[in-house]
Protein backbone atom coordinates (compact mmCIF):
# COMPACT_ATOMS: atom_id res chain seq x y z
CA UNK A 1 0.00 0.00 0.00
CA UNK A 2 2.94 2.44 0.98
CA UNK A 3 6.03 3.13 0.21
CA UNK A 4 8.46 4.64 2.73
CA UNK A 5 12.00 5.79 2.81
CA UNK A 6 13.92 5.52 6.05
CA UNK A 7 17.03 8.44 6.12
CA UNK A 8 19.51 7.39 9.08
CA UNK A 9 21.00 4.03 9.63
CA UNK A 10 21.71 4.56 13.18
CA UNK A 11 20.03 3.01 15.94
CA UNK A 12 16.61 4.65 15.35
CA UNK A 13 16.67 3.72 11.53
CA UNK A 14 17.53 0.18 12.82
CA UNK A 15 14.11 0.69 14.65
CA UNK A 16 12.00 2.28 11.94
CA UNK A 17 13.61 -0.20 9.62
CA UNK A 18 12.43 -3.36 11.82
CA UNK A 19 8.79 -1.04 12.98
CA UNK A 20 7.73 -0.77 9.15
CA UNK A 21 9.01 -4.39 8.42
CA UNK A 22 6.11 -5.89 11.36
CA UNK A 23 4.04 -3.36 9.16
CA UNK A 24 3.40 -5.14 5.91
CA UNK A 25 0.01 -4.34 5.60
CA UNK A 26 1.11 -0.92 5.22
CA UNK A 27 4.60 -0.88 4.18
CA UNK A 28 4.88 -2.99 1.61
CA UNK A 29 8.28 -1.24 0.46
CA UNK A 30 10.66 -0.30 2.12
CA UNK A 31 14.41 1.81 1.45
CA UNK A 32 16.95 2.70 4.09
CA UNK A 33 19.20 5.24 2.78
CA UNK A 34 22.32 6.55 5.14
CA UNK A 35 25.34 7.99 4.70
CA UNK A 36 27.17 4.64 4.87
CA UNK A 37 25.92 1.69 3.21
CA UNK A 38 26.96 -1.31 4.92
CA UNK A 39 25.20 0.45 7.82
CA UNK A 40 21.64 -0.30 5.96
CA UNK A 41 22.91 -3.48 4.63
CA UNK A 42 23.46 -4.84 8.08
CA UNK A 43 19.97 -3.85 8.71
CA UNK A 44 18.42 -5.13 5.72
CA UNK A 45 19.99 -8.25 6.68
CA UNK A 46 18.71 -8.91 10.46
CA UNK A 47 15.18 -7.76 8.99
CA UNK A 48 15.28 -10.35 6.62
CA UNK A 49 16.57 -12.84 8.67
CA UNK A 50 13.78 -12.12 11.60
CA UNK A 51 10.60 -11.08 9.27
CA UNK A 52 11.44 -12.44 6.13
CA UNK A 53 11.06 -8.88 4.08
CA UNK A 54 13.44 -7.50 2.11
CA UNK A 55 14.51 -3.67 2.20
CA UNK A 56 16.10 -2.02 -0.29
CA UNK A 57 19.58 0.29 0.84
CA UNK A 58 21.19 2.69 -0.85
CA UNK A 59 23.86 5.23 -0.06
CA UNK A 60 22.75 9.09 0.31
CA UNK A 61 24.43 12.40 1.59
CA UNK A 62 21.39 14.04 2.53
CA UNK A 63 22.81 17.69 3.72
CA UNK A 64 22.98 17.24 -0.44
CA UNK A 65 19.43 18.10 -1.67
CA UNK A 66 20.60 17.05 -5.18
CA UNK A 67 21.08 14.20 -4.29
CA UNK A 68 17.94 13.43 -1.83
CA UNK A 69 16.09 14.67 -4.79
CA UNK A 70 17.28 11.91 -7.33
CA UNK A 71 16.62 9.30 -4.17
CA UNK A 72 13.08 10.14 -3.64
CA UNK A 73 12.82 10.69 -7.90
CA UNK A 74 14.03 6.78 -8.04
CA UNK A 75 12.21 5.04 -5.40
CA UNK A 76 8.84 7.27 -5.62
CA UNK A 77 8.05 7.18 -1.51
CA UNK A 78 4.85 8.17 0.09
CA UNK A 79 6.83 9.61 3.03
CA UNK A 80 10.04 10.17 4.21
CA UNK A 81 11.06 9.20 7.21
CA UNK A 82 14.16 11.58 8.76
CA UNK A 83 16.11 9.81 11.20
CA UNK A 84 19.73 10.74 10.54
CA UNK A 85 20.66 14.18 12.11
CA UNK A 86 18.96 17.32 12.84
CA UNK A 87 21.35 18.95 10.66
CA UNK A 88 19.59 17.12 7.93
CA UNK A 89 16.35 18.38 8.40
CA UNK A 90 16.34 21.49 5.89
CA UNK A 91 17.68 19.95 3.00
CA UNK A 92 15.69 16.75 3.65
CA UNK A 93 12.57 18.92 4.02
CA UNK A 94 13.74 20.68 0.75
CA UNK A 95 14.09 17.52 -1.40
CA UNK A 96 10.70 16.39 -0.36
CA UNK A 97 9.32 19.93 -1.12
CA UNK A 98 11.00 19.70 -4.73
CA UNK A 99 9.32 16.70 -5.30
CA UNK A 100 5.93 16.65 -3.61
CA UNK A 101 6.92 13.54 -1.38
CA UNK A 102 5.28 14.08 2.92
CA UNK A 103 8.36 14.58 5.50
CA UNK A 104 8.58 12.99 9.27
CA UNK A 105 11.29 13.84 11.86
CA UNK A 106 12.28 12.81 15.34
CA UNK A 107 14.48 16.02 16.29
CA UNK A 108 14.35 19.54 15.48
CA UNK A 109 16.75 21.75 13.15
CA UNK A 110 19.95 22.62 14.85
CA UNK A 111 22.55 25.07 12.79
CA UNK A 112 25.78 22.89 12.84
CA UNK A 113 27.33 25.96 14.31
CA UNK A 114 25.31 26.56 17.16
CA UNK A 115 24.31 24.40 19.24
CA UNK A 116 20.72 25.69 19.53
CA UNK A 117 16.91 24.07 18.30
CA UNK A 118 14.44 25.80 17.34
CA UNK A 119 11.06 25.14 15.24
CA UNK A 120 11.03 28.87 13.66
CA UNK A 121 13.26 27.31 10.71
CA UNK A 122 11.10 24.56 9.73
CA UNK A 123 7.72 26.11 10.79
CA UNK A 124 8.93 28.83 7.99
CA UNK A 125 8.07 25.82 5.32
CA UNK A 126 4.38 25.95 6.59
CA UNK A 127 2.93 27.74 3.62
CA UNK A 128 5.56 26.48 0.75
CA UNK A 129 4.23 22.72 2.16
CA UNK A 130 0.51 23.95 1.90
CA UNK A 131 0.48 24.96 -1.44
CA UNK A 132 2.39 21.91 -2.58
CA UNK A 133 -0.45 20.03 -0.94
CA UNK A 134 2.43 18.04 1.06
CA UNK A 135 2.42 17.37 4.57
CA UNK A 136 5.55 17.49 7.49
CA UNK A 137 4.85 16.19 10.74
CA UNK A 138 7.64 16.95 13.05
CA UNK A 139 8.98 15.38 16.27
CA UNK A 140 7.39 11.86 15.93
CA UNK A 141 9.93 10.22 18.36
CA UNK A 142 9.31 9.79 22.00
CA UNK A 143 10.12 13.06 23.54
CA UNK A 144 8.98 14.95 21.43
CA UNK A 145 6.64 13.23 20.40
CA UNK A 146 4.84 10.63 21.99
CA UNK A 147 5.17 13.31 24.94
CA UNK A 148 3.16 15.76 22.99
CA UNK A 149 0.55 13.27 22.19
CA UNK A 150 0.13 12.31 25.89
CA UNK A 151 -0.40 16.22 26.64
CA UNK A 152 -3.20 16.46 23.37
CA UNK A 153 -4.62 13.23 25.05
CA UNK A 154 -4.97 14.75 28.43
CA UNK A 155 -6.40 17.89 27.39
CA UNK A 156 -8.94 16.43 24.93
CA UNK A 157 -10.34 13.81 28.07
CA UNK A 158 -9.79 15.13 31.62
CA UNK A 159 -8.60 18.91 31.66
CA UNK A 160 -10.24 21.97 30.80
CA UNK A 161 -7.24 23.72 31.84
CA UNK A 162 -4.10 22.59 32.28
CA UNK A 163 -2.01 24.30 34.55
CA UNK A 164 1.28 22.45 35.59
CA UNK A 165 2.90 20.39 32.89
CA UNK A 166 6.18 18.66 33.94
CA UNK A 167 7.35 15.56 31.42
CA UNK A 168 9.52 13.21 32.99
CA UNK A 169 11.93 10.92 31.04
CA UNK A 170 14.10 8.82 33.17
CA UNK A 171 16.58 6.14 32.05
CA UNK A 172 17.20 4.00 35.10
CA UNK A 173 19.48 1.17 32.74
CA UNK A 174 23.01 0.38 32.70
CA UNK A 175 25.24 -0.34 29.82
CA UNK A 176 27.67 -1.80 31.30
CA UNK A 177 30.42 1.33 29.62
CA UNK A 178 32.26 3.55 31.90
CA UNK A 179 30.34 6.70 29.72
CA UNK A 180 28.35 6.57 27.00
CA UNK A 181 25.74 8.55 25.41
CA UNK A 182 22.38 6.96 24.62
CA UNK A 183 21.69 8.48 21.49
CA UNK A 184 24.23 10.63 19.04
CA UNK A 185 26.99 11.62 21.54
CA UNK A 186 27.25 14.99 19.76
CA UNK A 187 23.30 15.88 19.51
CA UNK A 188 23.09 14.59 23.32
CA UNK A 189 26.10 16.49 25.04
CA UNK A 190 24.93 19.73 23.06
CA UNK A 191 21.63 19.12 24.30
CA UNK A 192 22.52 18.73 27.98
CA UNK A 193 25.32 21.62 28.49
CA UNK A 194 23.57 24.75 27.01
CA UNK A 195 21.69 26.55 29.42
CA UNK A 196 18.39 25.10 30.73
CA UNK A 197 15.00 26.88 30.13
CA UNK A 198 11.49 26.08 31.43
CA UNK A 199 8.21 28.56 30.55
CA UNK A 200 5.81 29.99 33.34
CA UNK A 201 3.50 32.41 33.46
CA UNK A 202 4.08 33.89 29.43
CA UNK A 203 7.85 34.03 29.64
CA UNK A 204 11.04 31.74 29.24
CA UNK A 205 13.02 30.94 32.21
CA UNK A 206 16.83 30.73 31.80
CA UNK A 207 18.83 28.94 34.02
CA UNK A 208 22.31 27.34 34.22
CA UNK A 209 23.16 24.11 33.14
CA UNK A 210 21.51 21.21 35.77
CA UNK A 211 21.26 23.44 38.30
CA UNK A 212 17.62 22.91 39.18
CA UNK A 213 17.43 19.63 40.13
CA UNK A 214 15.32 17.64 42.80
CA UNK A 215 14.21 13.37 43.05
CA UNK A 216 11.04 12.03 40.90
CA UNK A 217 9.75 9.03 41.46
CA UNK A 218 9.08 6.92 38.70
CA UNK A 219 6.74 3.96 38.59
CA UNK A 220 8.90 0.61 38.03
CA UNK A 221 11.52 2.56 38.90
CA UNK A 222 11.81 4.32 41.98
CA UNK A 223 13.00 7.56 42.79
CA UNK A 224 15.67 9.17 40.89
CA UNK A 225 17.29 12.65 40.75
CA UNK A 226 15.71 14.55 38.30
CA UNK A 227 17.77 17.89 36.34
CA UNK A 228 15.41 20.32 34.32
CA UNK A 229 16.54 20.88 30.63
CA UNK A 230 15.70 22.75 27.98
CA UNK A 231 13.74 20.32 25.20
CA UNK A 232 12.05 21.50 21.92
CA UNK A 233 8.80 20.42 22.66
CA UNK A 234 8.20 22.90 24.94
CA UNK A 235 8.15 25.45 22.21
CA UNK A 236 5.63 23.95 20.15
CA UNK A 237 3.11 23.13 23.19
CA UNK A 238 3.63 26.63 24.70
CA UNK A 239 2.56 27.63 20.96
CA UNK A 240 -0.52 25.01 20.52
CA UNK A 241 -1.92 24.99 24.26
CA UNK A 242 -1.38 28.96 25.76
CA UNK A 243 -3.54 27.87 28.43
CA UNK A 244 -0.54 26.50 30.04
CA UNK A 245 0.84 28.41 33.25
CA UNK A 246 4.52 26.35 33.80
CA UNK A 247 5.77 23.69 31.38
CA UNK A 248 8.98 22.12 32.28
CA UNK A 249 10.89 19.08 31.10
CA UNK A 250 13.11 16.80 33.23
CA UNK A 251 15.66 14.80 32.84
CA UNK A 252 17.81 11.69 34.74
CA UNK A 253 21.15 11.46 35.10
CA UNK A 254 23.49 9.02 37.40
CA UNK A 255 26.35 11.03 39.97
CA UNK A 256 29.00 9.31 37.09
CA UNK A 257 27.57 10.20 34.14
CA UNK A 258 27.37 14.00 35.54
CA UNK A 259 31.26 13.72 36.53
CA UNK A 260 32.34 12.81 33.36
CA UNK A 261 30.47 15.36 31.70
CA UNK A 262 32.09 18.19 34.15
CA UNK A 263 35.13 16.70 32.71
CA UNK A 264 34.27 17.00 29.32
CA UNK A 265 32.76 20.16 29.41
CA UNK A 266 36.13 21.63 31.69
CA UNK A 267 38.22 20.27 28.96
CA UNK A 268 36.43 21.94 26.45
CA UNK A 269 35.52 18.87 24.85
CA UNK A 270 31.91 19.29 24.32
CA UNK A 271 32.68 23.10 22.16
CA UNK A 272 31.41 23.04 18.59
CA UNK A 273 34.10 25.61 17.89
CA UNK A 274 36.72 24.33 15.48
CA UNK A 275 40.56 24.05 16.54
CA UNK A 276 43.54 24.23 14.90
CA UNK A 277 45.61 20.69 15.02
CA UNK A 278 48.46 20.13 13.05
CA UNK A 279 46.96 22.68 10.33
CA UNK A 280 43.52 20.41 10.41
CA UNK A 281 40.46 21.43 11.42
CA UNK A 282 39.03 19.56 14.19
CA UNK A 283 35.86 20.38 16.10
CA UNK A 284 36.17 18.78 19.50
CA UNK A 285 32.62 17.46 20.24
CA UNK A 286 32.40 15.89 16.25
CA UNK A 287 36.20 14.59 17.77
CA UNK A 288 34.69 13.02 21.16
CA UNK A 289 32.03 11.25 19.27
CA UNK A 290 35.00 9.39 17.99
CA UNK A 291 36.18 8.23 21.07
CA UNK A 292 33.05 7.38 22.71
CA UNK A 293 31.14 4.20 21.68
CA UNK A 294 28.89 3.69 19.58
CA UNK A 295 25.04 4.00 21.13
CA UNK A 296 23.75 1.94 18.78
CA UNK A 297 26.25 -0.98 19.95
CA UNK A 298 24.88 -0.52 23.54
CA UNK A 299 22.15 -2.60 23.47
CA UNK A 300 23.75 -6.09 24.00
CA UNK A 301 24.75 -5.55 27.93
CA UNK A 302 21.95 -2.87 28.91
CA UNK A 303 19.64 -4.06 31.41
CA UNK A 304 17.00 -1.82 33.34
CA UNK A 305 14.06 -0.08 32.33
CA UNK A 306 13.28 3.61 31.06
CA UNK A 307 10.49 5.53 32.27
CA UNK A 308 9.30 8.44 30.49
CA UNK A 309 5.83 10.31 30.89
CA UNK A 310 3.82 13.67 31.00
CA UNK A 311 2.24 14.77 34.90
CA UNK A 312 0.08 17.69 34.55
CA UNK A 313 -1.98 19.20 37.48
CA UNK A 314 -5.02 21.20 36.60
CA UNK A 315 -8.76 21.58 36.27
CA UNK A 316 -11.09 18.88 35.69
CA UNK A 317 -13.93 19.02 32.95
CA UNK A 318 -16.68 19.81 35.87
CA UNK A 319 -13.99 22.24 37.25
CA UNK A 320 -12.29 19.98 40.18
CA UNK A 321 -8.65 20.07 41.08
CA UNK A 322 -6.99 17.12 39.02
CA UNK A 323 -3.62 15.79 39.15
CA UNK A 324 -2.55 12.90 36.28
CA UNK A 325 0.34 11.17 35.26
CA UNK A 326 0.40 9.73 31.71
CA UNK A 327 3.91 7.21 31.23
CA UNK A 328 5.39 4.11 29.14
CA UNK A 329 7.81 1.74 30.80
CA UNK A 330 10.49 -0.10 28.81
CA UNK A 331 12.74 -3.04 29.39
CA UNK A 332 16.41 -2.37 27.39
CA UNK A 333 16.67 -6.26 27.48
CA UNK A 334 13.28 -6.78 25.65
CA UNK A 335 13.83 -3.85 23.15
CA UNK A 336 17.47 -5.74 22.07
CA UNK A 337 16.06 -9.03 21.39
CA UNK A 338 13.34 -7.52 19.12
CA UNK A 339 15.46 -4.41 17.46
CA UNK A 340 19.07 -5.33 17.95
CA UNK A 341 19.39 -2.01 19.87
CA UNK A 342 18.44 -0.61 23.30
CA UNK A 343 15.27 1.38 24.62
CA UNK A 344 16.53 4.95 23.72
CA UNK A 345 16.19 4.37 19.66
CA UNK A 346 13.28 1.88 20.60
CA UNK A 347 11.13 5.13 21.73
CA UNK A 348 12.08 6.97 19.66
CA UNK A 349 11.98 4.86 16.39
CA UNK A 350 8.41 3.20 17.28
CA UNK A 351 7.11 6.72 17.07
CA UNK A 352 8.47 7.11 14.30
CA UNK A 353 7.17 4.19 12.19
CA UNK A 354 3.49 5.15 14.19
CA UNK A 355 3.62 8.76 12.85
CA UNK A 356 4.41 7.54 9.51
CA UNK A 357 1.64 4.67 9.52
CA UNK A 358 -0.72 7.51 10.28
CA UNK A 359 0.20 9.77 7.42
CA UNK A 360 0.28 7.31 5.15
CA UNK A 361 -3.20 5.87 5.67
CA UNK A 362 -4.98 9.16 5.67
CA UNK A 363 -5.79 8.98 9.59
CA UNK A 364 -3.69 12.41 10.39
CA UNK A 365 -3.76 14.59 7.14
CA UNK A 366 -3.19 17.97 6.27
CA UNK A 367 -1.28 20.26 3.97
CA UNK A 368 1.61 22.48 5.83
CA UNK A 369 3.74 21.87 8.27
CA UNK A 370 2.11 20.30 11.95
CA UNK A 371 3.58 19.05 15.73
CA UNK A 372 2.31 15.74 16.81
CA UNK A 373 0.02 17.33 19.27
CA UNK A 374 -2.28 19.36 16.68
CA UNK A 375 -3.54 16.56 15.65
CA UNK A 376 -6.56 13.53 17.23
CA UNK A 377 -4.04 11.95 19.80
CA UNK A 378 -6.42 8.58 19.98
CA UNK A 379 -4.94 6.97 17.06
CA UNK A 380 -1.60 7.36 17.45
CA UNK A 381 -1.85 5.90 21.92
CA UNK A 382 -3.95 3.27 20.17
CA UNK A 383 -1.04 2.67 18.39
CA UNK A 384 1.46 2.84 21.09
CA UNK A 385 -0.18 -0.22 22.53
CA UNK A 386 -0.39 -2.41 19.97
CA UNK A 387 3.19 -1.37 18.71
CA UNK A 388 5.38 -2.07 21.75
CA UNK A 389 5.02 1.38 23.76
CA UNK A 390 1.92 0.53 25.87
CA UNK A 391 1.23 3.37 28.30
CA UNK A 392 -0.47 3.72 31.77
CA UNK A 393 -2.04 6.23 33.69
CA UNK A 394 -2.37 7.36 37.33
CA UNK A 395 -1.67 9.95 39.56
CA UNK A 396 1.15 11.82 41.62
P1 LIG B 1 23.03 8.03 15.07
O1 LIG B 1 24.16 9.01 15.10
O2 LIG B 1 23.20 6.69 15.68
O3 LIG B 1 22.59 7.78 13.55
C1 LIG B 1 22.45 8.83 12.63
C2 LIG B 1 22.51 8.22 11.25
O4 LIG B 1 22.37 9.28 10.29
C3 LIG B 1 23.83 7.53 10.96
O5 LIG B 1 23.56 6.33 10.27
C4 LIG B 1 24.55 8.52 10.06
O6 LIG B 1 25.41 7.99 9.11
C5 LIG B 1 23.38 9.15 9.32
N1 LIG B 1 23.77 10.43 8.76
C6 LIG B 1 24.41 11.45 9.37
N2 LIG B 1 24.64 12.45 8.51
C7 LIG B 1 24.13 12.05 7.33
C8 LIG B 1 24.06 12.62 6.04
N3 LIG B 1 24.57 13.82 5.78
N4 LIG B 1 23.47 11.91 5.05
C9 LIG B 1 22.95 10.68 5.27
N5 LIG B 1 22.99 10.08 6.48
C10 LIG B 1 23.57 10.76 7.49
O7 LIG B 1 21.77 8.77 15.68
P2 LIG B 1 20.48 8.12 16.37
O8 LIG B 1 19.98 6.99 15.54
O9 LIG B 1 20.79 7.91 17.79
O10 LIG B 1 19.45 9.35 16.27
C11 LIG B 1 18.79 9.65 15.06
C12 LIG B 1 17.92 10.88 15.24
O11 LIG B 1 16.94 10.66 16.26
C13 LIG B 1 18.68 12.14 15.68
O12 LIG B 1 18.20 13.23 14.94
C14 LIG B 1 18.32 12.31 17.13
O13 LIG B 1 18.36 13.66 17.53
C15 LIG B 1 16.89 11.79 17.12
N6 LIG B 1 16.40 11.36 18.44
C16 LIG B 1 15.13 11.74 18.82
C17 LIG B 1 14.63 11.36 20.03
C18 LIG B 1 13.22 11.67 20.40
O14 LIG B 1 12.70 11.10 21.35
N7 LIG B 1 12.51 12.52 19.69
C19 LIG B 1 15.45 10.59 21.00
C20 LIG B 1 16.73 10.14 20.47
C21 LIG B 1 17.18 10.55 19.24
P3 LIG B 1 26.83 7.29 9.53
O15 LIG B 1 26.42 5.94 9.98
O16 LIG B 1 27.63 7.29 8.29
O17 LIG B 1 27.42 8.15 10.62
Amino acid sequence: MARVLIVGAGGVGQVVAHKCAQVKEVFTDIMLASRTKEKCDKIAKRVKEKYNRDIQTAKVDADNVKEMVSLIKDFRPDVVINVALPYQDLPIMDACLETGVNYLDTANYEPREVAKFEYKWQWAYHEKYKEAGIMALLGSGFDPGVTNVFIAYMKKHYFSKMKYVDIVDCNAGNHGKAFATNFNPEINIREITQKGKYYENGKWVEIDPLSIHKPIFYPEVGERESYVLYHEELESLVKHFPEIERIRFWMTFSENYLTHLRVIVNLGLHSTEPIDYKGTKIVPVEFLKQLLPDPASLGENYTGKTCIGVQIEGIDKSGNPLKKFVYNVCDHHENYIETGVHAVPYTTGVPAMIGALLMVTGVWKGAGVFNMEQFDPDPFMEKLNIYGLPWKETTF
